[in-house]
């Protein structure tokens, strides 16, 4: 069985464009209509030369509340606590939000390997996106641009590292 990452965000940090950008379909944006892309969704990346391995986009987290957004929050939750590897997908240009410390929160609990994920960076200065972040705590920040492929084959190599 290949080793599974889950990508895990608020909705709209652009979970579906990396999921597109690591297994190179447009499988993700096809289906990307409300209630359609409420299911987990798997896909493989296949890094020429290296490992294969398994991701999976999840629906974003919206917190605690009932109906179609609990469901959503409780098969993201799902699928990280059974991934190898947790990519926290944040967004560059919204910088860090309330929702997205609720998220990080019960990641905690859930105590896998996780990586911060930085998207829609492209244009931004670095050092001033990552700061936006440092309160969580994270050693390594990736900074990411998944509309624009940019980070995209230095995160693969990071998270081959680590599975
Ligand atoms: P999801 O809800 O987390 O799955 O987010 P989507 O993948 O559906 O993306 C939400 C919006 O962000 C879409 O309009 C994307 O085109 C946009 N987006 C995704 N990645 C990037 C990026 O790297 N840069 C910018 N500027 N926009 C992006
Ligand atoms: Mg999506």
């Amino acid at each position: 069985m290949l080793p599974l990452v889950a990508l895990v965000g608020r909705p709209n940090v652009g979970k579906s464009t990396l999921f597109n950008a690591l297994t190179r379909t447009r499988d993700a944006l096809v289906h990307d209509e409300p209630g359609v892309t409420r299911d987990r969704h798997y896909g493989v990346c296949r890094p020429e030369g290296q490992r294969a391995f398994a991701v999976v986009d999840t629906g974003g987290i919206a917190g605690e509340d009932e109906g179609l957004a609990g469901a959503t929050a409780r098969q993201a939750r799902a699928a990280a606590e059974e991934a190898d590897l947790v990519l926290f997908i944040v967004d560059g240009r919204e910088g860090a939000s309330a929702l997205d410390d609720d998220i990080l929160r019960w990641l905690r609990k859930a105590s896998r390997p996780t990586m911060l994920v930085i998207n829609k960076t492209e244009g931004l200065e670095s050092n001033a996106v990552r700061a936006d972040f440092a309160r969580y705590g994270f050693a390594e920040m990736l900074s990411i641009s998944s509309a624009h492929r940019q980070g995209i084959d230095d995160l693969i190599d990071e998270i081959i590292e680590k599975l």
